[in-house]
């Protein structure tokens, strides 16, 4: 299969209210350019300077997506053009992206990551966290910066009983906080869930961005 059917293949697959974003990262310049001219607007990487590489080579109508771990000292590579960060974990990270936003007059749109699998290595916010957060003093205090919505990995496992419940429980949640009285740079439209290996999963339990890397791209390099 090539990129340009992969892509094809997924569009097709997914339901209309859920985005496909190619997750390119280690992948070179040229099989991103491949998945572009397939139509490909939504890139996500993992890593900023990486991130802010390609950023800076490829076509400037390419919508980057943050979806990895992102240290405070690297969210500046980012900060001038990054579409959505998905992997927000701390409040100290926001308020740093918050603090970076405003030095480039932009607000960046954010995503909550939740801690939904059992694997201890996976980062995220617990729900509980999530609510003191937005109820804080301080994330009042933060204009540069929205939430658009949560994120969420699944544990990676076969279990598929056990992928579901975990992405029905961010689900569940990510309804909770639709329906309650939030700050108003907080609204929860997006919910991100899904990669190769669980997508159709995910998007059965209401997805709307789904992050596939090695299904598109083949292994990473
Ligand atoms: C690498 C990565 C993906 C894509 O994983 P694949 O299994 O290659 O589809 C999705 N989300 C995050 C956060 C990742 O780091």
């Amino acid at each position: 299969m090539s990129i340009e059917n992969n892509i094809a293949k997924y569009r097709e697959a997914l339901p209309a209210g859920c985005l496909l974003i190619a997750v390119s990262k280690t992948q070179p310049e040229a099989l991103i350019l491949e998945a572009y001219e397939a139509g490909q607007r939504a890139f996500g990487e993992n890593k900023a300077q990486e991130l802010q590489k390609k950023y800076d080579v490829l076509p400037k109508d390419i919508e980057w997506h943050m979806i990895g771990h992102l240290q405070t000292n690297k969210v500046k590579y980012i900060a001038p053009f990054v579409h959505l960060i998905h992997s927000v974990d701390s409040l100290k990270l926001l308020v740093e992206i918050n603090k970076q936003a405003q030095k480039v007059n932009r607000i960046i749109p954010c995503l909550l990551q939740l801690h939904i699998a059992t694997e201890e290595t996976k980062f995220g916010f617990s729900e509980e966290e999530v609510l003191t957060l937005l109820n804080s003093y301080e994330f009042k205090t933060l204009n540069n910066i929205s939430i658009a919505g949560l994120m969420g990995m699944a544990t990676f496992t076969d279990d598929q009983l056990k992928i579901r419940q975990e992405f029905r429980s961010l689900r569940a949640f990510f309804k909770k906080l639709k329906n309650e009285q939030l700050p108003s740079t907080v609204s929860m439209k997006e919910l991100s869930m899904g990669m190769s290996g669980d997508y159709a999963i995910a998007v059965e339990e209401g997805s709307t961005m789904v992050r596939i890397g090695t299904a598109i791209f083949g292994a990473r390099h």
